[in-house]
C-alpha cells in the first residue's frame, strides 16, 4: 500500500493491496449522452431543478452523508469546458463564485470544492461538494468516499440545507 494508507483522510482500516493495472482498452466507452443523443440532461425538465436561468441549471443530488452536493449544469448541451463559447466560460466564473458562497451560507460548512469529471455523463457539468465543517478526516479528496460510507442526512436537515443555497442564490 502507498503511504495514503497513513493519511488521517484514508476512510478503510484493515489488510489492503490496489488492484493491479490493467492494459489500455481498445477504446474508451461512449459517456451517456454523446453527441446530446438520448442526453438526460437535456430531457429533463426544470422541475428536477433548484435554480434555472436562461443558460444553467443548478440539480441537487439526492441525499448523501454531507450537507449538500448540486451539480451545476449548461441549460444547452456542451461536452468540454473548452466548447463553451467566451459568454458563457464568463458567466460560469461568475456563477462558480455566486454558487458556492450560497452553499457556505448553509453554515458549518468547512469547505465546498468545486471539481469537474465528466467520466459518467456528456453533458457538461460541475460539482459543487460541501463538507461539514471541523472533521479533519473529511478534508480533501476522500471526502467523495466518506460520501459513501456516512449515512445520509436526515430529509428535512438535507431539504432545508437546499432551501438555504436557493434563498442565497436570490439575494
Ligand atoms: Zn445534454
Amino acid at each position: 500500500m502507498p503511504p495514503v494508507e497513513e493519511w488521517e483522510t484514508f476512510p478503510f482500516d484493515g489488510d489492503m493491496t490496489p488492484r493491479e493495472l490493467l492494459p489500455p482498452v481498445e477504446r474508451e466507452a461512449p459517456r451517456q449522452g454523446e453527441g446530446g443523443v438520448d442526453c438526460r440532461r437535456c430531457a429533463a425538465s426544470d422541475d428536477e431543478y433548484i435554480w434555472t436561468s436562461e443558460r444553467w441549471r443548478l440539480y441537487p443530488l439526492q441525499a448523501s452523508g454531507l450537507p449538500v452536493v448540486v451539480l451545476l449544469e449548461t441549460r444547452e448541451h456542451y461536452a468540454e469546458p473548452g466548447d463553451l463559447p467566451d459568454e458563457l466560460a464568463a458567466e460560469l466564473g461568475m456563477l462558480q463564485a455566486r454558487i458556492e458562497r450560497a452553499i457556505r451560507s448553509i453554515g458549518e460548512i468547512g469547505r465546498v470544492h468545486v471539481c469537474r469529471y465528466g467520466d459518467g455523463g456528456e453533458h457538461l457539468h460541475w460539482w459543487f461538494i460541501a463538507r461539514p465543517t471541523r472533521l479533519p478526516q473529511l478534508v480533501g479528496s476522500f471526502v467523495e468516499i466518506w460520501d459513501e460510507i456516512l449515512p445520509p442526512l436526515p430529509e428535512e436537515v438535507w431539504r432545508a440545507n437546499l432551501d438555504a443555497v436557493v434563498a442565497a442564490l436570490g439575494e
